[in-house]
């Protein structure tokens, strides 16, 4: 049996606030709405249940945070993969249109729930900007620029001098700025919903992985290894870190790893230079390659990396490290102080899923990249649906949970879609 983890070493875990309280589970209990997985999808959903005056109890392996949600790039960004025309056509203009609110209101919806809980998370919303690499991802930067602005949103497109004057480095040939993005300290956002989850009277209980979920009496029996807890109705959020809770759900998704190094704090002038309006960014390429400056001047830079658990090894992120040099040349000077890394869920149709095996059990996972905002403000509808079930519209489509072919084989299927979108990058096609 896996025994519960401590946080891996990361910038975020050497700076965050004290992790609340959070007790082992060790008697058997009833609750009304059990939830696995305190990530920031169970922990908005917790907090919203609570809210509303249901008794919820959530059962995580480790401890609030542990997953994607305390070690993630800290980006808020608005929109899923596809552009809003893409989703009226595959879902319909009913559903496509809330898709499209509820994914790019995500941002607006987290930055408004951190200021209502007072959470201290160092948030800031100064946006998102998409820059192309390429001649072809310029016109694909274009398009869903075009797109946003036909559904009246507030993005503006920048010509390859607007993304220089925004970033300092002439590699980028445009650019899409969507002033509703910003970013966050994401440990401390965890921990700052656990404790307001906790203040709203949901019962939260780390190093309590469940092993088993069975019928009981209508309801649900969650065995972990010391205690059983019944309960009317289940949610499952675990994510990249599936195991095998649920049949078929660890089966249906890539738990891709994606890695992030951490600069010194960098000199104000440099700082000033490279991201001068503090945006987050993310490169439309084949490999992303994302970035921001947080609170204290240092620079993070995010993507792909080895597939296995890097337990500090900044050797292993060299490639990172030179793509922020070839950047900004000034940043071969500058000392690199965390690296770390952890799993997010890819889904084959790269959207997140919601499964609804029974009217009393949710599942929600797969944000493919972008959950900061979408688990927070999806956390929010899985709350109503449960609690109200069919009638509680959700803005995501329902679907059956489809196990991969071949699942065993993800780390030689990402390493070879790596190798390729490398080589695309850098010969541009
Ligand atoms: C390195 C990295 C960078 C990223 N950067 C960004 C970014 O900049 N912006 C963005 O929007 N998104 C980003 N993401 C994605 C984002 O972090 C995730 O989409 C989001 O945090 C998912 O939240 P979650 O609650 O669904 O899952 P998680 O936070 O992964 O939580 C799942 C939890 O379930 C628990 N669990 C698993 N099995 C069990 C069990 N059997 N019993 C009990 N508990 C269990 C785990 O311990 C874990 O704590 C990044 C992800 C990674 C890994």
């Amino acid at each position: 049996m896996q025994t519960a983890q401590s946080l891996p070493r990361s910038l975020y875990a050497d700076t965050s606030v004290a992790a609340p309280v959070t007790p082992l589970f060790d008697m058997d209990a009833r609750t009304s709405v059990a939830i696995v997985g305190a990530g920031f999808a169970g922990l908005s959903a917790a907090l919203h249940l609570a809210e509303m005056g249901v008794d919820v109890t959530v059962l995580e392996a480790n401890e609030p945070g542990w997953g994607a949600s305390g070690r993630n790039g800290g980006q808020v960004n608005p929109g899923l993969k596809f552009n809003p025309d893409q989703l009226l056509a595959m879902f319909g203009d009913d559903l496509g249109r809330r898709m499209i609110a509820r994914a790019y209101g995500g941002p607006d919806f987290t930055f408004d729930l951190i200021r209502r809980l007072g959470i201290d998370c160092d948030a800031r919303q100064t946006g998102t900007l998409r820059a192309a690499t390429h001649a072809q991802t310029v016109d694909a930067v274009r398009e869903t620029a075009r797109q946003c602005a036909s559904h009246g949103m507030p993005t503006v497109l920048l010509d390859a001098a607007g993304i220089q004057a925004a970033t300092g480095t002439s590699h980028y040939s445009g650019a899409l700025f969507d002033p509703r993005g910003g970013d966050l300290h994401p440990l401390n956002y965890a921990r700052g919903l656990a404790v307001a989850a906790l203040a709203a009277g949901v019962k939260i209980h780390s190093g309590s992985r469940v092993l088993s979920i069975s019928r009981k009496d209508g309801g649900w029996a969650l065995r972990t290894a010391k205690a059983s807890l019944t309960a009317n109705k289940l949610l499952i959020t675990v994510n990249a870190y599936a195991d095998g809770v649920w049949p078929g759900l660890k089966q249906s998704l890539v738990p891709v790893y994606s890695s992030i190094v951490a600069s010194e704090p960098l000199p104000d002038d440099l700082a000033a230079r490279i991201l001068p309006h503090r945006s987050v960014l993310y490169e439309s390429s084949h490999i992303t390659v994302y970035y921001r400056l947080d609170g204290q001047n240092r620079l993070l830079m995010g993507g792909r990396g080895p597939q296995r658990r890097l337990d500090g090894d900044r050797n292993a992120l060299s490639y990172l490290i030179r793509h922020a040099e070839r950047l900004w040349p000034d940043m071969k000077h500058v000392r690199w102080s965390h690296a770390w890394n952890g799993q997010l869920a890819i889904t084959p149709d790269h959207l997140p899923h919601v499964h609804e095996p029974s009217p009393d059990a949710l599942i929600y996972l797969g944000c493919n990249g972008r959950g900061v905002a979408l688990a927070t403000t999806m956390g929010q509808q899985l709350a109503n649906r449960i609690l109200k079930g069919a009638d509680a519209q959700l803005d995501l489509p329902v679907s059956a949970i489809k196990p991969l072919r071949f699942h065993a084989l993800w780390p030689i299927g990402v390493h070879t879609a790596m190798l390729w979108g490398r080589l695309r990058d850098a010969v541009g096609f």
